[in-house]
């Protein structure tokens, strides 16, 4: 993929979306140019940024990302594509992985992250602990969660506590034809405690995981509805949904951490043994610390999570590596800067 690339010449580029402000900011600081794709309907906004986005390359619509003149465009400018939460939804997962542009992180997860099925098997295997998963009939003891396939950002999903309610509202789902393959359904164990969503940093470079920063997702309007008394609740029936709307710092119990850092370690190792070589870079692991502190994790992104926008001066963690002003963004120019510097650039990409 580096074939006819002037490496002393890199160009640090993404989609426009997401975190992509972070993404150029943070590459400008390590010394790269910077490039967005964006659409037209977008432009606009973008370029007020022009002090951090030497190139804006125009799209009609997100997918011509792997046009000719696009890739051509990008390979000229020795881009290498940091992928984002947009990617694989604006583009498509045959896009992304096939795209002849070196991709900073791991392809291949991509294409799980794109599976909600694959999702958890992947992290079932790492060793780390998941909610329980209800095939069809299987006594429930709780409240459920279903996942939608294609549900994005939590929209769809229900809380149900029984299969009658599970199938009814399936049904109901078909009916309205938001939903052809009811087989690719997940119910899971609604697991009840404070959400957390940890960013990590896996760095090939120096063969070390950074625990990044922490969220919490303010999601619309399960966070909304707690400040409508209980009794109208009721009244109305209402039906929460997670419909993510922006993101909360979040700084854990340092007793957490212990926990929370070989959580990061066993999905690097999981990633390293299954989809060699392994994660690179940022990922995130998103699930719930009940009661008695222990945390399950339903879901992962293997890629910067939006939540990292809350940290464009560094996190609570980050300075703990590094000691200075240091966003995700940045971090990943660092992993380039650090990889080229030793000889090493084929390490951080894919
Ligand atoms: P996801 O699409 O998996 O990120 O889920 C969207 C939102 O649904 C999460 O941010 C949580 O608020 C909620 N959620 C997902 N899975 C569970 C679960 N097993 N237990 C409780 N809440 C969940």
């Amino acid at each position: 993929m580096l074939e006819g690339y002037n490496v002393d010449r890199l160009t640090i580029a993404t989609l426009a979306s997401h975190s992509s402000l972070q993404i150029v900011h943070g590459a400008k600081k390590e010394g790269f140019e910077t490039l967005l794709v964006v659409t037209e309907d977008r432009a606009w906004f973008y370029e007020q940024f022009d002090h951090l986005i030497d190139h804006l390359v125009r799209i009609g619509k997100w997918r011509e990302l792997c046009s000719e003149r696009v890739v051509r465009t990008l390979r000229d400018h020795n881009a290498i594509l940091v992928p984002h939460g947009s990617f694989v939804e604006y583009v498509g997962l045959d896009c992304v992985t096939g795209i002849r542009v070196p991709i900073f992180g791991l392809r291949s997860l991509l294409v799980v992250e794109a599976d909600q099925h694959a999702k958890i098997e992947l992290l079932r295997r790492s060793g780390i602990p998941v909610p329980r998963s209800f095939p069809p009939g299987s006594e429930i003891g709780g409240p459920v969660i279903v996942k939608l396939p294609g549900a994005k950002g939590g929209r769809g999903y229900f809380v149900a506590t029984s299969w009658r309610e599970v199938v009814e509202r399936l049904e109901e789902a078909v009916k309205r034809g938001e939903l052809d393959d009811v087989g690719r359904v997940i119910v899971q164990e609604y697991l009840v405690g404070v959400t957390a969503y940890v960013h990590y940093f896996y760095s090939p470079v120096l063969d070390r995981l950074e625990v990044t920063g922490a969220d919490i997702r303010y999601e619309s309007d399960v966070d909304g509805l707690r400040r409508m008394p209980a009794r109208i609740l009721v009244e109305l029936g209402l039906e929460p949904t997670f419909t993510v709307v922006g993101n909360v710092p979040l700084v854990l119990r340092e007793s957490l951490l212990p926990t929370v850092y070989e959580y990061g370690m066993r999905f690097v190792r999981v990633t390293k043994e299954l989809l060699p070589p392994g994660i690179i870079g940022p990922f995130c692991l998103e699930g719930v610390i009940d009661r008695d502190a222990r945390m399950r994790v339903f879901e992962f992104s293997g890629r910067i999570v939006a939540g990292t926008n809350l940290y464009l001066d560094g996190s609570p963690y980050s300075y703990l590596y590094w000691d200075e002003p240091m966003s995700v963004g940045r971090r990943i120019a660092r992993e380039i800067r650090l990889a080229l510097e030793r000889g090493v650039l084929e390490r951080v990409l894919t």
